[in-house]
């Protein structure tokens, strides 16, 4: 049997590093696709661990050899999934993850249709403007970008199988269990 996929996505500082490494804690057998990306590494962020931190040049080389299940330019960066993981994952029966904005989902929603998407909405967006800035990984400029993009994505959002919303972490990290328990269960 292939593996599931799920999409989750939500706004740039709503949470979703921090629930995804406490969920995949609790669920090592699930994995997490490893995306490509044009944008400079914040500090501590490791290649091939956190993205592939790829040139313009080359991400665009990838895009025309088609390497790419979808591709997204988010916030004046593009970022891409490689269609060989994902194919190879699901195809040893491993459930992956994909944690990618809103244009993205929907490429892969549109190509592959059983991909579950899970939106992470904030609680305000005063709340996600307070943890974008928490954060201090960004410049002023880069916040802002952000958080223009958090409009468009939320309405986006509302398309999802699954919304979640990330104000109480536990309570949050609960809700996503819930949901992969039961559609990882959902054998039909
Ligand atoms: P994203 O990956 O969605 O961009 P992060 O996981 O980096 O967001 O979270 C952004 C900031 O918000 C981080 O400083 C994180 O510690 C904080 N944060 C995440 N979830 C919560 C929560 N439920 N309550 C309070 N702060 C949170
Ligand atoms: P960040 O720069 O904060 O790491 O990511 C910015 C946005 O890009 C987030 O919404 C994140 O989910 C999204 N993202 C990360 N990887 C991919 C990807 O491979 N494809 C797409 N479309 N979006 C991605």
């Amino acid at each position: 049997m292939t593996g599931r996929l799920f999409i989750i996505a939500g706004c740039s500082g709503v949470g979703k590093g921090t629930l995804l490494k406490l969920f995949l804690e609790k669920n090592p057998d699930i994995k997490l696709s490893i995306s490509a990306t044009t944008r400079k590494p914040r500090e501590g962020e490791v290649n091939g661990k956190n993205y592939f931190f790829i040139s313009k040049e080359e991400f665009i080389a990838d895009v025309n050899n088609n390497e790419f299940l979808e591709w997204a330019e988010f916030s004046g960066n593009y970022y891409g999934t490689k269609k060989s993981f994902v194919e190879k994952t699901l195809n040893k029966g491993i459930d992956l993850i994909l944690e990618i904005e809103v244009k993205g989902a929907k490429q892969v929603k549109e190509k592959m249709p059983d991909a579950i998407g899970i939106f992470i909405m904030p609680p305000s967006v005063e709340t996600l403007e307070t943890r974008l800035r928490g954060r201090h990984t960004e410049d002023e400029e880069t916040i802002k970008k952000r958080l223009l993009e958090a409009k468009r994505e939320i309405k986006a959002g509302q398309h999802f199988d699954y919304k979640v919303i990330n104000d109480d972490l536990d309570e949050a990290l609960n809700n996503l269990q819930k949901i992969f328990d039961t559609e990882r269960n959902n054998l039909c």
